[in-house]
């Protein structure tokens, strides 16, 4: 019998590959080609109306209305001459995808005519009927409308044949209801006070800007055989599978060869990509099977997180046209790697320095330090926080499970900054300062090299790693919108410069000298942010009860994670700095433990579902087929060789009974627990109850299948299996 698993496998064998044809033989022919980018602009609108754009996304001024229907216009003739016949703000709601609703401009003028219309108030505001998206209870039903804001600092774009305007996403009364407003907050508390850190060194100095160069990871999947998984279909992970005999263990996939149906698939993405103006740069084979990597060279972060989930978006639509599914989830498939999205983030200036780059002079260096070690507080004064930000349903499997950073925070910055900040704070005060006139020669700062050779040796078990010129962050999950990492590791650092800069004023009011004082306040913070600090293997036994000793954190699981969201101290930190007050912060944690909440209760009902209609009747459809056969062996042999020789039938009989029974009282228990937990009303309590009462009986029940899935005759098995799944033909 050809079940739908054999007919899947079918058709993953009958793939053609189909090269594919690029527009040009130079990617700069049509980078950024579908985006309305400043030297577009220059081309489509009045100096005026460029010089005020451009200033708007420099200093954030206000767009007047007349230039706004200036540019409407520039725009529209721009998207039309591209093929545009719709037009919408896009956004990020926080149910963490993005969101569009489509409006034409065609616009009826009566006598069965139209005209393509688009305004400058249609460019700048809307306000979309928002009653259905999450708010946290921000926004009661009654007052459903929110509005979205153009956002100029990110190119409009045209996917589709839909000009697609980045915007925020705010309430009536103000409050966001999106990713990317307290993304730009958080950015624009960090310039103010980053710019004045910065003129201690460089007068010249007058924006900063945090820079991100993301690496998504995930994997492919035949679609046909996605198809069949039903599991896959629902929750974006396998709920069961026994391991292949082989999946990563010869380590034959990580940078090995891109399969050619993979590799079309990319260079395909590639070119969306590059279209849209987003810099992808490198591709390659990951640990597991089928899974893969891309990172573009970084931008500026609220681009770069605007460019992240516009890739994910393009990923799901051009694997489609390969008959790929992509998988986004964290950990889609038990016992191989899951998939991460590690950050890397930095600090840059107007004027092309990157400041956590060491740089030539002692004083570049002294500058180089105050920010690192600036980073170390922060992070080390703000490591719960931290953590929640990347605390997820899907990334509670990979956080922890020796694949991934633990969900301790620590940082690794490397032999030869470890040992520079152990000279410094080994330094007594006012040696570093020698009596001579000029600036630089008065730090005796030790030497650092420009290039720090060593640190690209990287400790990969570190969640946040320094290599060289930026800090990795990598206990991000894979399918998370960056924007929340991004945004808290901002506002940490801003409050901590913000710290910085008041405890440096205390001092040279008191006659300090400013080199003097920074000297001072950093030695201090290097020992006070030494806790965070780790150097070795961070996957090991030995460094969770090192870092316990430390007092770090260590949150397993979301709900317990996202309690540092709602603290008295994220609320003031937030508050003091303008991204979020608590009405905003509550509300993003409401959402997100509702979130767990309902991710659970989806995956426990596919695999209480999959348990009961797929693997249960196969399984006893099998062990009726033994029973036949050991009835008629007792037909055909005398009692003593039947004793003798039905064994293994009798025996793979009663072990296919046992794991019946124990799937269908694990499937009975656990919706039990689900009936409690659902009634119970605090959000906490529910997400605890469906952590502690719910999801402890899926890898019971899944050990039991897959069990089942080596005792039933291959033939019938109704899932397609971890080896189908996870090699490409
Ligand atoms: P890896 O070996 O980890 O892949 P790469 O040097 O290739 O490291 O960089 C990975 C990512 O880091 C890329 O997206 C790259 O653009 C980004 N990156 C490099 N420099 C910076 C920076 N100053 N700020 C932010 N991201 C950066
Ligand atoms: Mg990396």
């Amino acid at each position: 019998m050809a079940n739908f698993r054999f007919s899947a496998l079918k058709q993953t064998l009958n793939r053609p590959i189909r090269e594919i044809e690029y527009p040009s033989n130079k990617v700069s022919d049509y980078f950024g080609s579908m985006t309305f980018s400043l030297s577009v602009m220059r081309e489509y609108l009045t100096e005026e109306a460029f010089k005020m754009v451009q200033r708007s996304i420099q200093k954030g001024d206000r767009i007047d209305r007349k230039i706004a229907d200036q540019i409407a216009s520039a725009i529209k003739a721009w998207a039309i001459g591209k093929g545009a016949t719709h037009y919408t703000h896009w956004f990020h709601p926080l149910t963490g995808a993005t969101a569009e609703k489509h409006d034409a401009f065609a616009q009826p003028i009566g006598n069965g005519k139209a005209i393509e219309e688009f305004q400058g108030s249609s460019l700048v505001q809307q306000e979309p009927d928002a009653s259905s998206f999450p708010s946290g209870g921000i926004r009661s039903t009654f007052e459903a409308r929110g509005y979205t804001a153009w956002d100029p600092t990110s190119p409009a774009f045209i996917l589709n044949n839909t000009l697609c305007i980045p915007t925020i996403f705010v309430s009536y009364t103000g409050e966001s209801l999106d990713y990317k407003t307290p993304l730009l907050r958080s950015m624009s508390a960090l310039d103010t006070v980053a710019v004045e850190v910065c003129r201690y060194f460089n007068r010249d100095v007058n924006k900063v800007f945090p820079t991100l160069g993301w690496e998504q990871e995930y994997f492919l999947v035949d679609l046909a055989l996605f198809a069949a998984r039903p599991d896959l279909v629902l929750t974006g992970k396998t709920v069961f599978g026994h391991s292949s005999a082989k999946d990563q263990q010869l380590s034959d996939h990580y940078f090995g060869t891109i399969h050619d149906r993979a590799r079309v698939f990319m260079q395909d993405l590639e070119i969306e990509a590059h279209k849209l103006g987003i810099p992808l740069k490198t591709r390659h084979n990951e640990v597991a099977p089928s899974q893969f990597e891309c990172a573009p060279v970084y931008e500026e972060a609220n681009l770069a997180v605007d460019h992240n989930q516009l890739l994910m978006h393009l990923m799901e639509k051009v694997s489609r046209r390969h008959d790929f599914k992509v998988l986004l989830h964290e950990k889609p498939y038990a016992g191989v790697n899951g998939s991460g999205k590690h950050n890397n983030w930095s600090l840059a200036t107007d004027t092309g320095i990157n400041l956590l780059s060491p740089g030539k002079t002692p004083k570049d260096n002294l500058r180089f330090i105050t920010f690192l070690v600036n980073i170390l507080k922060a992070v080390h004064d703000n490591e719960e926080l931290l953590r929640a930000s990347v605390a997820s349903e899907g990334n509670d499997l990979r956080l922890g499970a020796n694949e991934a950073p633990p969900a301790i925070i620590s940082v690794f910055i490397g032999e030869q900054i470890t040992k520079t900040l152990n000279e410094i704070e080994k330094m007594p005060l006012k040696q570093a300062l020698k009596n001579n006139n000029s600036f630089d020669s008065k730090i005796n700062i030790p030497k650092i090299p420009e290039i720090l050779l060593d640190n690209t040796d990287r400790n990969r078990t570190s969640p946040f790693a320094f290599t060289g010129n930026k800090f990795e962050f990598r206990a991000v999950g894979s399918s998370a919108n960056t924007a929340k990492p991004m945004f808290v590791l901002n506002t940490i650092m801003a409050d901590q410069l913000l710290n910085f800069t008041i405890e440096v004023k205390k001092l040279t009011s008191k006659g300090i000298k400013r080199e003097d004082a920074i000297f001072d306040i950093l030695k201090r913070y290097i020992k006070e942010s030494k806790p965070i600090r780790f150097e070795g293997n961070s996957y090991s036994e030995k460094w969770l009860e090192e870092a316990a000793k430390r007092k770090l954190s260590n949150h397993r699981s979301t709900p317990e994670a996202l309690q540092a969201f709602i603290s008295d101290k994220t609320i003031q930190l937030f508050k003091r700095h303008k991204v979020m007050n608590e009405k905003e912060l509550n509300a993003r944690y409401e959402i997100k433990m509702e979130k767990y909440v309902k991710k659970v209760q989806i995956e426990s009902r596919v695999l209480g579902d999959l348990a009961l209609n797929h693997i249960l009747p196969t399984a006893v459809q099998y062990q009726n087929r033994l029973i036949e056969n050991a009835r008629g062996l007792k037909e055909v042999l005398d009692s003593k060789s039947f004793v003798k020789l039905s064994r293994g039938q009798l025996n793979s009989i009663k072990e296919i009974s046992n794991h019946i029974s124990a799937i269908k009282e694990g499937v009975e228990q656990m919706t039990e627990a689900r009936k409690k937990a659902n009634s119970i009303s605090d959000i906490y309590e529910q997400a605890m109850a469906y952590k502690d009462l719910v999801l402890v009986h899926f890898n019971t029940i899944r050990k039991h299948v897959d069990k089942l899935e080596m005792l039933v005759d291959d033939e019938i098995w109704p899932l397609p299996k971890y080896r189908e799944l996870l090699f490409l033909k």
